[in-house]
Parts: C-alpha cells; structure tokens; sequence
C-alpha cells in the first residue's frame, strides 16, 4: 500500500491530511514525518537536546572538577585507600572493594575482576598475613568475578539468596560461598569486627550492608554513586521501591565513609542526601509526567488500535518530559547526567506505572 513507499514530506503530509492521519488530539502543530512504518518519524514536541537511549554522541557532557580524584598508576592498575584501623579500599577508579587486616589474616570484601589480578599485591602493600576470609557483597559477576585471583581456600561468607543464585550461576569464577545468614551475621576476628545485615531487595537480592563499626565505614554495593550520576535504570535495580528505601536507609546510619562500589571516590552522608533528592525529583517529575501526558498526541490513526503503539508513544513523551524537568537543576551537579538521564526517567515511569 502507499504508506509503505518511501515518499517525500510535502507528498506524506498531503496524504495524512487526505487519509485524516498526524491530526489527533487537535495538536495541529504536530507535524507527521515522512518516514516509513518503523522508522524513527519527526522529533516530539520540547525535545531534550540531550540524545536519548540509542542515539550516538559524538561528545558527552565534560566531567565537572568535583569528579577529580587520584590517578591510578597504570603499572599497578590500582590505587589503596587508608579507611582506618586496618581497614582498606582497594579501587581503579572504576571499581571499589574493601580489605581488613586482623592479628592472624586478612578478610577480602569483593573481588572486582576488573584488577583482581593485582588484588594481592594490593595486600601485600599492608601485610604478608594470608586471606582467610572472602565477604561477597552481591552475586554479580562484575563485582566477585576476580575471587579465583585471590588464590588460596578462604571461608567464602554472603547472604542465603547469594548463594542460591550463585548455584544457579555455576560459575567457576564464583565459588559458592561456605557460609551463609538470613538476616544478621556478626564476623570477629582477632580484635577486629564486620557486621553483616540484609535489608531486602533493592539491587538484587542478597545485597548486603557490610558495617566496620571501629572504622565507621559502611560498604553498600551499586546504589549509592557519589558525585556521580547513577547507573542506568536505578543502577539495575530490580525493585525500584525497595532502591528508594535502602538509599534513604544509608543516609539514617552513623557511618563516616561510604564505599559504594563504583567511581573514583568514597562517599559521605552529603552525597547521599544529594542521590535522594535527585531521585526523588526524578520521582516527582515523573508522577507529574504520567498525569499530566495525553494519550494519542501525534500519532497516525491507524495506530490507534495498536495498544503497545499508544503505550509507547505516550511513555516516550512521558519521558520526554521528566528528562525536560530535571535537566536544569541537575545537569550541572551530577557527573556523566548526560549519559543516563533518561534511563532513570524511563525506570521511574515502569516502576510509579506498575509498581
Ligand atoms: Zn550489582
């Protein structure tokens, strides 16, 4: 039929006004494009200049100076941070792991297979006591890939859903962990102590709080990302309403430092504060969105009966609009804003929709 020929705009949109088409809603200002069923057709009204998900740039926003941080010497492929009371962080700026050096061995918490080669060289830096023990924060693969690396036997500890996924996995990579806990569990060793507590899904489940009482450092993997925007969709968050909780619950613990697993620096209460209200803005934005967006805006008639047409052409102008609403404030503050912005929107809308 017609539609399907490739044709110029003056010709397509002479045929939509014939055939009643890119008229809906009495948006008159809607301009149908000539592209054909499929393709990417004319922008939607008050689009962000910001590219969307799928559309290349050639050059994204630069990083702000609060990103700066130390380098990493290249010939080490790491840099050790002092937290205290022999406790470090390990990190390539990319990547954040923890180790606590006691009387008789040293604890590993996480393994990122991204220097895991160089994990116990990082040790050796501190002490030549052996590992004896491996806490993995979380199953994923990116963060407790390395934990082969780290040689030896160690006890493996890590909540109860970790190992189950971990079984499932049969990763060789991943050894399945030698003790599990459900809620709690109290680590001593020497006069050292780690508290290990499980607060529910948010990331994925069996992602733990890991508590260093006599440092005040708390280790939470893949929610908080300080200075920085989050990963996308809520850092993978496979309950958005659980993610908004556990964040709000960091913020409401004595710690002084935060290891949150990813980028070049530790966090603080200030940095929390300052991913809560982000996400609670992208929240707000959100439910203004889906009350406020009219179905059918701009689409052809015949699409119309196409349900997942309508869904989707409203959710992207739902979108379209949280990315518009908190671009002003928030483009200036967060590191690579440019670069998930409209993940988050997208994942807000899944989640205030259907959650
Ligand atoms: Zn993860």
């Amino acid at each position: 039929m017609a539609w399907q020929v490739p044709m110029n705009s003056s010709i397509s949109s002479v045929l939509a006004i014939v055939l009643g088409l890119g008229l809906a809603s009495g948006n008159s200002a809607w301009a149908q494009s000539a592209a054909a069923p499929g393709e990417a057709g004319a922008a939607y009204q008050d689009m962000p200049a910001i590219a969307p998900i799928g559309v290349r740039v050639d050059r994204y926003l630069p990083l702000p100076n609060s990103a700066a941080v130390p380098p990493v010497d290249p010939a080490k492929g790491y840099r050790l941070q002092q937290l205290g009371h022999g406790l470090y962080m390990v990190t390539d700026n990319g990547y954040q792991s923890m180790f606590l050096v006691y009387d008789k061995g040293v604890v590993v918490m996480d393994a990122p297979p991204s220097y895991s080669a160089h994990l116990k060289q990082a040790i050796t830096e501190v002490t030549d006591r052996p590992i004896t023990h491996l806490i993995y924060s979380h199953a994923h693969i990116d963060h407790i890939g390395g934990a082969a690396d780290i040689g030896g036997h160690p006890i493996i500890i890590a909540q109860e859903e970790t190992k189950r996924l971990l079984v499932r996995a049969n990763d060789p990579k991943r050894p399945v962990p030698t003790i599990t806990f459900k809620d709690r569990y109290m680590l001593k060793v020497g006069g050292q102590v780690l508290e290990l507590s499980y607060h529910g899904v948010a990331h994925e489940p069996g992602n733990i709080f890991i508590w260093a009482p006599a440092q005040k450092v708390l280790m939470v993997v893949d929610l908080v990302f300080p200075g920085w925007m989050a990963w996308s969709g809520f850092a993978d968050a496979q309950d958005i309403p659980g993610y908004f909780e556990q964040v709000a619950e960091i913020d409401k613990l004595p710690f002084k430092t935060l290891v949150g697993g990813h980028v070049d620096r530790v966090g603080t209460h200030a940095d929390v504060r300052e991913q809560l209200e982000f996400m609670n803005d992208v929240k707000s934005a959100t439910r203004t969105a889906l009350a406020a967006t009219a179905p059918f805006v701009g689409m052809a008639a015949a699409d119309k009966t196409n349900a997942w047409a309508v869904a989707d052409n409203y959710i992207d102008r739902v979108v379209v609009s949280c990315v518009n609403a908190v671009t002003p404030k928030w483009q200036p503050r967060l590191a690579a804003y440019d670069v998930f912005i409209w993940s988050q929107c997208f994942a807000m809308q899944q989640s205030l929709r259907i959650d």
